[in-house]
């Protein structure tokens, strides 16, 4: 006779894996399993998908839940990133603004997001919604002859490549700064407001420069 050992382990194939792993991610009601949450939850040991797929990863890539393996930014991040530039712009951005350097986003997470970038100010308007001062922001109008208007700002935005000139620094690369535009000669000083008197600076150095307004 012919001395086999005989296993009682039965043997599940991929597919059994796969679904015990989408069910894990069912129960956590997330998209990306890791190998200790699958231990507490699922039926087979983590070895036995490191033995069959090679990796997790590789096996939650099987079972599509590499959603989170990819970068996700966050909801809070894609507004910050939208309120720089819309005070960088002093109004909502247009579809083809959202580029670097001024904003560190494209609009594609905001798409992928929200589904369509007017639905993302809409959301974000509502997020905003209790910034009282945001709000008064979108309402003022200019009063003040030193202001500059916006076709002006957006010449010496760009003039600058959306960068502080003293410092260098961009919203794209520094997240939450913001850009001014700055009188070279102050406006109490009888400065004017044609581009060749007005500079980009970031918050800090137009601080430090001390003289002048933010606009
Ligand atoms: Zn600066």
């Amino acid at each position: 006779m012919k001395f086999e050992l005989r296993s009682n382990a039965k043997y599940f194939n991929d597919e059994e894996l796969l679904n015990d792993l989408k069910q894990v991610a069912k129960i956590l009601d997330k998209n990306k399993v890791t190998q200790t949450e699958y231990q507490e939850y699922g039926k087979f040991s983590k070895s036995t998908f490191h033995n069959r797929f090679g990796s997790w990863n590789k096996a939650l890539i099987l079972a599509g839940l590499n959603k989170a393996l990819k970068q996700n930014i966050d909801e809070k991040e894609l507004f910050d990133n939208l309120e720089v530039v819309w005070r960088t712009l002093e109004r909502q951005p247009k579809y083809n603004e959202m580029v670097k350097p001024l904003s560190k986003y494209s609009t594609k997470p905001y798409d992928s997001r929200f589904g369509g970038w007017m639905n993302a100010c809409k959301a974000f308007i509502e997020y905003k919604d209790s910034d009282v001062k945001f709000i008064k922001l979108l309402q003022e109008k200019p009063k003040r002859t030193r202001y500059i208007n916006e076709k002006i700002r957006l010449k010496v935005l760009k003039r600058d490549n959306y960068r502080c000139v003293k410092c260098g620094r961009s919203p794209a690369t520094h997240l939450n700064l913001s850009l001014h535009i700055d009188h070279i000669k102050p406006f109490s000083k009888g400065g004017n407001n044609h581009e060749e008197n007005l500079q980009t600076l970031c918050d800090k150095c137009n601080l430090g420069k001390g003289n002048d307004e933010s606009i």
